[in-house]
Parts: structure tokens; sequence; C-alpha cells
């Protein structure tokens, strides 16, 4: 890293940290040539996650936005905030996961039946039937059956 106070195109690195959640790396540096101090930061790349809708207009992928949908959709007694956002952590890694970085609705609608329907039958019942096209009418047919 070159020096801004010289130019000169080298530096010596004096202490390395990361913040708390390694998101950040901050290292303090001294020129060789000058000998004046300066800091950098060095961040990960976050990778945009894109929605294709149902319309075809793409947004970025927003997980409060998808929070709240699944809270709506499936019933806010049966469901706790906190399973909720568990499902929408593991929902956001398997996209940040996935080779491509976007995403059709459907599919994110897929990956959110599929936990619920692990994690709370009620739930992912009210869910299906909201959002059909997310999941296979025959298997949410064959849940509703089991619990008639
Ligand atoms: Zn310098």
């Amino acid at each position: 890293m070159k020096c801004p106070y010289c130019n000169h195109k080298d530096s010596d690195v004096l202490e390395t940290r990361d913040n708390e959640d390694l998101s950040v790396t901050r290292r303090r540096r001294t020129c060789p040539k000058c000998e004046k101090r300066f800091t950098t930061y060095e961040r990960v790349e976050t990778v945009p996650l894109i929605v294709i809708k149902r319309d075809g207009r793409r947004e970025p992928f927003d997980r409060e936005k998808l929070r709240m949908g699944i809270y709506r959709a499936s019933g806010k007694t049966t469901l706790k905030p906190d399973d909720v956002s568990q499902i929408v952590d593991e929902v956001e890694r398997d996209l940040i996961g996935a080779a491509d970085t976007e995403f059709t609705s459907k599919k994110i609608g897929e990956l959110v039946a599929k936990r619920l329907k692990k994690l709370d039958k009620i739930a992912y019942i009210r869910f299906a039937s909201v959002f059909r096209r997310f999941v296979d009418i025959d298997d949410l047919e064959k849940e509703v059956q089991k619990l008639l």
C-alpha cells in the first residue's frame, strides 16, 4: 500500500486488528521513507442478492421484507419471531452459498416453505395456502389431510 503523504510505493504494517464481526480489518501502517503513519481499512465485498419478482422486476433481497412476509403469511400465533428470523437466516445463507446471485421470488418462497414445513406444520399450511405457487399442491393437500 503506497504512502498517502509521499507516495512511496511501500509501507510496513505495524498493527492489524479485525472488528468484532470480522467484516473489517484495520491496519496501522508506517512509511519507511517519510516515517508518517496512516491507517487502511479492508472490507469484504458483499455480494448483492437480487430477487426477480413475478412481473419480472428485480429488486435487492431484503431480509426484513422476507421476515414480515413469512410472519404475516404463516399466521402470527403459531410462529415465534425467533423462528422466523432463523428461517430468514437460513434462506439467506442458502442464497449466498448458491452459484447464482439472482433468484426468483418463487425459488425463495420454496426455500421458506421447505423450512416452515420442518418447523411448524400449521404455519407451513397457512403459508402454503397464501402462496400456493411456492409449493407442490399435492404435498400441501397431503399435509392438510394428516392434520384433519
Ligand atoms: Zn511516506
